[in-house]
């Protein structure tokens, strides 16, 4: 079978790094381009701390995929870096698999008119780690019978995005199921503002940032004489990695652009 051509965007980048090395880890997989606007002229697999590849980060995406011939796009940079790479992606018939978060409602559905329209696979998936789809599916069915819920979620200081791209991926899942219901005392007041979280559809999401903090999200549901959490902690950047591989694997086998990594799990 044809190795899979592979271009990274974001290769300088905390997850791009790990990305790089994941891709040169698998021989079904071959890295085509790497991209990053600071990070070159540099050899992808010295930068990802592995040997000499020969693959140059290239600062250009757009050149990059004119000389790459690649199947799929992984990209893990910033939010508005993210929506002009996954265009230009698009355009040439690369596959985008997009981890970086913050896309909205309306950028999601015109990238899935697009994918559509080009006759190719794509996915953005929030979370790619396994432990964090199961707690989100835990969440949504635990919402059907305690819809009093409240999401909190801890990610480090430099973190761009507020609430974390999982929040409202889990919010989302929650209000697929849960009773339409408006929490809280309706009189209630912030004498601080912002200090009742974020709302979104009747309930609130919790954003805490602070350094030494990775990724962890706690969901909490109130019943009478009880609470229960639902809570996913992340240690390391290499735990997103196997789902990032099966993501590559998969987008090059349908059409069309699916948001969420839980909906290509088998
Ligand atoms: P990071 O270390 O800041 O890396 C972002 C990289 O993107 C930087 O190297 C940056 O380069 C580069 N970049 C900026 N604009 C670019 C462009 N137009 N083309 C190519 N590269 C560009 O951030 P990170 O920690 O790796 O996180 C990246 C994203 O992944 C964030 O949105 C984060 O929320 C998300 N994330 C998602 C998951 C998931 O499972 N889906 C897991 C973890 C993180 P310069 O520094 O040179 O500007």
């Amino acid at each position: 079978m044809d190795k899979i051509k592979v271009a990274v965007t974001g290769a300088g980048g905390r997850m791009g790094r790990e990305v790089v090395k994941m891709v040169l880890e698998d021989e079904s997989l071959q890295l085509v381009a790497a991209i990053d606007p600071s990070a070159g002229p540099i050899d992808a697999g010295i930068l990802a701390g592995m040997g000499q590849c020969g693959v140059v980060v290239n600062a250009s995406l757009e050149d990059a995929l004119r000389q790459a011939n690649a199947d799929v796009m992984i990209d893990f940079t910033v939010p508005q870096a993210a929506y002009k790479n996954t265009l230009e992606a698009i355009s040439f018939g690369v596959r985008p698999v997009i981890g970086t978060t913050g896309f909205t409602p309306a950028q999601i559905e015109e990238l899935q008119q697009l994918c559509e329209q080009k006759g190719i696979g794509g996915l953005i998936a929030p979370n790619f780690s396994i432990g964090a789809i199961l707690m989100m599916k835990f969440a949504a069915e635990a919402s059907k019978y305690m819809p009093h819920v409240e999401i909190i979620e801890y990610h480090g200081d430099q973190k761009l995005d507020a609430p974390s791209g999982t929040a409202v991926k889990t919010a989302e899942l929650i209000s697929e199921v849960r009773e339409e219901l408006k929490q809280g005392n309706p009189k209630e007041e912030e004498t601080i503002e912002g200090a009742r979280g974020g709302y979104y559809n009747g309930f609130r999401i919790h954003s805490v940032r602070l350094p030494g903090v990775f990724a962890q999200q706690e969901v909490i549901f109130g019943g009478y004489g009880q609470t229960l959490k639902i809570r996913h902690d992340s240690y390391d950047r290499a735990g997103y990695m196997p789902g990032v591989n099966i993501a590559v694997k998969k987008v090059v086998t349908y059409t069309g652009l699916i948001y969420g990594f839980e909906h290509i799990m088998d």
